[in-house]
């Protein structure tokens, strides 16, 4: 890690990601699975579901499978495949929450330190083991920024006029 990696996570860093969350808290903003599904589609795909085998946009729902469906080649695909959640059986409130509960920890430690696993196992009631994988593969989105699915899906700074 170079000295340029080591400033983009200053207290600075965090305190802006922390502004950009929605004032009144990521589980309010996206209240149910299926506003959290509906949000992650948009951010993905802001023009509509694309398949990712042919690129076509003709794209079939189907939801007693929560899967698209290519109408050209008859690929089916999830809205997290290709994704860091993909194949993760953690409910995307998880995912937004622990998202949040991260960034909000950091920003409101001294020197931006890590949330502890144990920590974040004990507000999402899992184990411990898996608070760690979560918590890295978060992580690893925060630092991908835009090009990942969970900081656009969970920061709202944008659309707060549209909203309000
Ligand atoms: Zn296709």
């Amino acid at each position: 890690m170079d000295r340029t990696d080591f400033n983009k996570f200053d207290g600075l860093f965090w305190r802006t990601l922390a502004l950009s969350l929605p004032k009144e808290g990521v589980a309010s903003c996206f209240p149910d699975e299926p506003a959290r599904l509906n949000r992650l589609i948009e951010v993905r795909w802001p023009h509509g579901p694309k398949c990712s085998n042919c690129g076509n946009t003709g794209i079939s729902w189907i939801k007693s499978r929560s899967l698209f469906q290519c109408q050209q080649c008859r690929h089916q695909f999830s809205a997290t495949s290709g994704t860091a959640l993909h194949r993760s059986r953690l409910s995307l409130g998880i995912w937004f929450g622990a998202t949040e509960a991260i960034i909000q920890y950091r920003n409101s430690s001294f020197i931006g330190e890590d949330m502890p696993a144990h920590a974040l196992a004990q507000n999402f009631n899992m184990q411990y083991g898996s608070a760690r994988r979560m918590r890295k593969i978060i992580n690893a989105e925060i630092v991908r920024g835009d090009a990942g699915v969970l900081l656009p899906a969970i920061r709202v700074e944008s659309e707060e006029d549209a909203r309000f």
